[in-house]
């Protein structure tokens, strides 16, 4: 699944899109210029942050289309009633650190029960 775009034959545009941002967060960064006293470590540790902050963006907005696809209600897994989904907020603990991720949730109110339509993130 998460090389579907690679199939695509696209990767290396991707990559290079997520370059041309790195060039653009490092502009921001340093609006003024890069002087002598910003060192390696100080370079590559803001790169590190603005890799995180991109990761974040990139899972959230890849798990937000797939809760989308959804639809409004799922079918409960016992009595298989339209139930209507819910969205919250779970903190989701990834590779780069943790993450805010939406996730739907349903209630069946012929059954009294919370279930959790799979998703990427109910998997985890
Ligand atoms: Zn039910």
């Amino acid at each position: 699944m998460a090389t579907q775009a690679m199939a695509q034959g696209n990767e290396g545009d991707l990559l290079m899109l997520a370059r041309g941002w790195g060039k653009i967060f490092a502009a921001e960064a340093f609006p003024d210029g890069v002087g002598p006293e910003v060192d390696f470590g100080q370079m590559e540790e803001l790169a590190s942050q603005g890799a995180q902050a991109l990761m974040q963006g990139i899972v959230r907005e890849l798990v937000r289309k797939q809760a989308v696809a959804l639809g409004d209600t799922q079918p409960c897994p016992t009595c298989h009633s339209d139930c209507r989904v819910k969205w919250r907020q779970r903190g989701l603990q990834t590779r780069h650190g943790e993450v805010e991720m939406p996730e739907p949730m349903c209630h069946c109110t012929r059954c009294r029960r919370d279930f959790f339509p799979s998703t990427a993130t109910s998997e985890a």
